[in-house]
């Protein structure tokens, strides 16, 4: 597949005719990465997934309660993509509304995985990891709002970017923790992850969380040489696999090769991660997805009361895990309980800050793995909190509002990838990208997927 970057010199008559190939290619594979065809504008073709908004699609958030449901506007993301020679081009599977690490929780069934496919590709934008992965997109737009970026790219072997939180305006995103959700790129490689981010970036009146200072683009004058100091989290990393520690230690050494200079350091308040991040995101899902009740949007139940069309549309219309999560995130807001949990996680979300923070005062950059394992087999998780631990090293970042970017480095003995990640200040992308081209140069990784399209 060519890169966005040869794509966008491309005439018009190419770019329809390549369009035209994608489908084809996209519809005969069996990876269910997409699940609609529909294009919007003229340029090359960008896989958005479910749950971004552009105007006269589907849009599902890969649910069965928003069924029929249509985009009356255009995401700003979606706007700005379209205002650079790119347009929005088929809607990419998910996990439901985007909750959840493997896409098993999409209505539309599992994504496979190109490198294999008894495998998940990741999630939640399984769909856009998988496509770019397999060659049947050029670069996709997917949402991170605990690591659903960073998680399927590392599963898929492509580079996904998570941007500072405020940088990308989540106008027109559907919300599912509306503090921690940013809109990023799944790309084949560091420079187009830097095109689509420049793309979509930008301050936006209609988000009132969008930060109000314009930085400038970044693609055009990435630097690889630069040299960073970057932190490595020695006691962050031993509940990873041992295949990724591996990978981990020969990325360390490649980066200092490289000229870096690596630093050591410990951080106390890893072990809150998860529970915070579940609190927090629950939390703010529950009230989130209230609006969900048959009467605006998407499918509507048999129903003879207004109480009956509340129950039997969401009782009908989420799955298992949504509906797991309302219930938690309804229990820690309720009265009594409030105090206790929901309080409490945002002050420790504020430590888990402060403890980043305090590691940027000496470091430009920290790396971490993106997962502790690599891509698991579809229906091996049975225990949803087996599947919130998969998020170990990819949630305080959301908490945080950090930009990172994740970039395969390695596959392990059975071939399946391995990702890893940089962490950078907030509104430091440049220093990210520069960083990311510097160690997809240092570890000099193309990934190649089995999948026979
Ligand atoms: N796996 C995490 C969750 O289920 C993150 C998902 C995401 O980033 N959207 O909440």
């Amino acid at each position: 597949m060519i890169t966005l970057k040869e794509a966008l010199i491309k005439s018009k008559e190419e770019l329809s005719r390549l369009r035209a190939e994608l489908e084809i290619k996209a519809k005969e594979s069996n990876l269910n990465a997409y699940i609609g065809f529909e294009s919007s504008g003229e340029g090359v073709p960008i896989l958005i997934k479910d749950n971004i908004q552009v105007k006269n699609w589907t849009v599902t958030s890969g649910s069965k309660i928003l069924q029929g449901y249509i985009a009356p506007y255009d995401a700003t993301a979606i706007v700005n993509l379209k205002s650079k020679g790119m347009m929005a081009f088929g809607r990419a599977n998910m996990d439901e509304f985007a909750m959840g690490s493997t896409t098993e929780s999409s209505y539309y069934g599992v994504t496979k995985n190109p490198y294999g496919e008894e495998r998940v590709p990741g999630g939640s934008s399984g769909g856009s990891a998988a496509a770019v992965a397999a060659g049947i997109a050029i670069a996709a737009l997917g949402s991170d709002t605990g690591g659903s970026i960073r998680q399927p790219a590392a599963y898929c072997g492509c580079v996904g970017m998570k941007p500072t939180y405020g940088r990308v305006s989540r106008f027109g995103l559907a919300a599912y923790a509306s503090s921690l959700d940013q809109i990023g790129p799944i790309t084949q490689n560091v420079e187009d992850a830097a095109i689509l981010y420049d793309a979509i970036k930008g301050y936006d009146p209609k988000d009132s969380t969008s930060a109000e200072f314009e930085i400038e683009d970044i693609a055009n004058n990435i630097n690889s040489d630069a040299k960073f100091t970057i932190a490595v989290i020695d006691n962050y990393i031993s509940e990873a696999d041992e295949e990724i520690q591996k990978a981990y230690a020969d990325t360390v050494k490649k980066l200092a090769e490289a000229g870096h200079t690596i630093i050591h350091k410990n951080m106390q308040n890893t072990k809150y991660d998860i529970a915070t991040y579940y609190i927090l995101a629950t939390a703010e899902a529950a009230t989130n997805l209230a609006r969900f009740d048959g009467v605006r949007y998407g499918m509507r139940a048999e129903s003879n009361t207004v109480e009956e069309l509340y129950y039997n549309t969401r009782t009908e219309g989420f799955g298992d895990e949504v509906k797991r999560r309302i219930l938690l995130g309804n229990f820690v807001l309720s009265s009594g309980y409030y105090d206790a949990y929901y309080l409490k996680a945002q002050k420790v979300r504020h430590l888990i800050r402060d403890e980043f923070n305090a590691i940027f005062a000496d470091a430009d950059l920290i790396l971490s793995p993106v997962a502790p394992s690599v891509a698991p087999k579809i229906g091996a998780i049975h225990d949803p909190l087996e599947m919130y631990k998969s998020d170990m090293y990819t949630i305080a970042i959301n908490l945080a509002g950090l930009p990172a970017i994740s970039l395969p480095v390695a596959k392990n003995k059975e071939g399946m990838p391995i990702g890893l990640q940089l962490i950078a200040k907030a509104f430091n992308e440049k220093i990210l990208f520069d960083g990311a081209a510097s160690m997809e140069k240092a570890v000099n990784y193309k990934s190649e997927p089995a999948a026979k399209l």
